[in-house]
Formats: structure tokens, C-alpha cells, sequence
């Protein structure tokens, strides 16, 4: 990325359900990041996933974004209209003899016996198949990519995908495309440079900077936000019944998702109107001040401490 490019973030919800407080961090931060710099910040629903999404979570979130005054360029994309961008890649990653069909199930793969800290790896075992036709997943090939970058809030990355990962699934067996593909393809689209989201998705970047190198992509800068957490470690979620952020109250919400990105804000500003507090915090906001942990832990009143 140039310093002189205009700065391009966005916020790519999966509508799984209404935005909840962690979320609404990930929306904040990205927004911020972006209207900082005087950059644009673009909202895409990723909702590649029909069996996980939830009837009418996409239109509820885009409400909730336009209540706390996050308003996002242009249209919104969506994955579910982009089946067709994530064959092309595909193609040209199969034309490059990067990619193979892959018949093993996950209990196969387990019995391999390979794992590392991020999980099962998957060793090869399908490489030399050649067609991609049938019912199977496909993966993509990753021998010896060591893929190293900065991250503007977790510091210097480096992860040998192949020790850590291996191969990695990039269409699934019921065909649908993965998001690790779908997500470099939709961000190189929608010239994203500037990625800013929630830290559970930092070991997942290396495999997008492989497939990014791969397709001949450029890299966004990344900066990875610490995820708001349960006071048990458990990512805030549908599961661990977070609740949905209220809607008529978002002056409190936006203050204390402010809080919790290190951006002091004066309590003061809670009683003012979303746009008044977000132009605060776009001339306020430092990257340098967000914590760099990979999560926090926040209580039910609101409090938080470093998990
Ligand atoms: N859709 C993903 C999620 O909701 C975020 C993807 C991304 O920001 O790259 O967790």
C-alpha cells in the first residue's frame, strides 16, 4: 500500500444474529480507523454460509449500524451475489497447479495424527488427485509458506502455515466457497488496504496472505483488534448469550466500546447524539492507545479487564 493511497476499511459482519457488543467493537474500530484518515468505510455481509445465517440478521445489523450513526459508502456487498469472483479464483488457483480435490474427512484427517497449537493439520494426503469434479472439498497447496507481516496493533507475525496448517480448505465438500477465499477476493473487489477486525481472526491472516501472494493480490495493512471476551475466556457471542446492543441507547454503548479500544472518551459525551460522539472520536483516535492483547474480558456492567 502507498502512504499516498486514500485509505479503503470496512466492516464485514456474518449475519449469524443481531450485533452484540463485540461486534459492535469490530465495527467502531474499523470505522474509526478508517474515518480517521479521512478514508472510506464499507460494510460487506458475509453470508456465504446460508445453513449458519439467521432470517433477518443482515437487515437487523445494517439498522443497528445506521442507529449508532456508522453510516458505510456506497452499497453493500454481498457474498451470497459473488459465487462467480470466488470461481475465478478458484480456476486460476487450479490453473496454476495450486489447488486439489481432497476426499478425506475430518476424522481421517484426525487419525493422521498431525495437529499443531491452531489444530488439526491436514498433511497432503490428496495432493495428487487431479480433478476438482464431485462432491469434495478443495484445498489449496501451501508448501513451505512462511508468511511473516506486521500487525499495527498485535506487532510482528509469523506463522509456517504448512507446520501450522497445511493445505487448507478453499471450497468446501457441500460447495460452498470458504471464507478464507471469499474474504481476499472481496477485499482486492472492494480495494480494501486497511483491515481492521477482532484478533480471533489473526491466525487466520497468514492463510489470506498466502492465497493474496497466490492470485496475485495486493496485501492490506492489518490491525487486529483484542476481542471482548467472557469473564470465562469465551468469545461474546450468540453461544455465550450475548446480548444484542440496544438500539435506543447508543450514545452508553458507543462510549463503552470506546473504553474498551483505549480511546478515553469524557463520560460526557454519552448524553450527546452519535454523530457528536463519533466525530470525537475519529478526531481522537489513536491506534497506538488500543491495547495490544489478544482479548479482554468484559463483565456484565460493563467493566473490563485484561484476560
Ligand atoms: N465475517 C467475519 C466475522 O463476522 C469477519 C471477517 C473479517 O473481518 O475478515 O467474524
Amino acid at each position: 500500500m502507498n502512504k499516498e493511497d486514500p485509505i479503503v476499511g470496512r466492516f464485514a459482519p456474518s449475519p449469524t444474529g443481531p450485533l452484540h457488543f463485540g461486534s459492535l467493537v469490530a465495527a467502531l474500530g474499523s470505522y474509526l480507523a478508517a474515518r480517521s484518515q479521512g478514508g472510506r468505510w464499507l460494510v460487506r455481509m458475509e453470508d456465504l454460509d446460508k445453513p449458519r445465517e439467521v432470517p433477518g440478521a443482515a437487515a437487523d445489523i445494517l439498522r443497528t449500524l445506521d442507529a449508532f450513526g456508522l453510516h458505510w459508502d456506497g452499497d453493500v456487498m454481498f457474498q451470497s451475489r459473488r459465487t462467480e469472483s470466488y470461481r475465478d479464483a478458484l480456476q486460476s488457483l487450479s490453473s496454476a497447479g495450486l489447488a486439489y480435490a481432497c476426499v478425506c474427512s475430518r476424522r481421517e484427517i484426525a487419525a493422521l495424527g498431525k495437529r499443531s497449537a491452531l489444530g488439526l493439520v491436514y498433511p497432503g494426503r490428496c495432493r495428487e488427485r487431479q480433478s476438482l469434479d464431485g462432491a469434495h472439498s478443495i484445498r489449496v497447496r501451501t508448501d513451505e509458506a512462511i508468511i511473516e507481516f506486521h500487525d499495527r496493533i498485535q506487532g510482528r507475525q509469523r506463522q509456517d502455515l504448512g507446520t501450522m496448517i497445511g493445505d487448507f480448505v478453499i471450497r468446501r465438500a457441500d460447495a460452498l466457497f470458504a471464507y478464507q477465499l471469499a474474504v481476499v477476493v472481496d477485499d482486492a473487489e472492494q480495494g480494501i488496504n486497511q483491515v481492521v477486525r477482532g484478533s480471533d481472526l489473526l491466525d487466520s491472516t497468514p492463510r489470506q496472505i498466502h492465497l493474496q501472494r497466490k492470485l496475485g493480490l495486493p496485501q492490506p495493512d492489518y490491525s487486529h483488534l483484542p476481542l471482548a471476551v467472557t469473564i470465562h475466556g469465551e468469545k461474546l457471542s450468540k453461544l455465550t448469550s450475548a446480548p444484542a446492543v440496544d438500539r435506543d441507547r447508543p450514545g452508553p454503548e458507543l462510549l463503552r466500546a470506546l473504553n474498551f479500544l483505549g480511546q478515553s472518551a469524557p463520560r460526557a459525551l454519552a448524553s450527546q447524539a452519535v454523530e457528536e460522539i463519533l466525530a470525537w472520536a475519529a478526531r481522537h483516535w489513536r491506534t497506538e492507545s488500543v491495547p495490544a492483547v489478544k482479548s479482554l474480558a468484559v463483565a456484565c456492567d460493563g467493566e473490563q479487564t485484561a484476560a
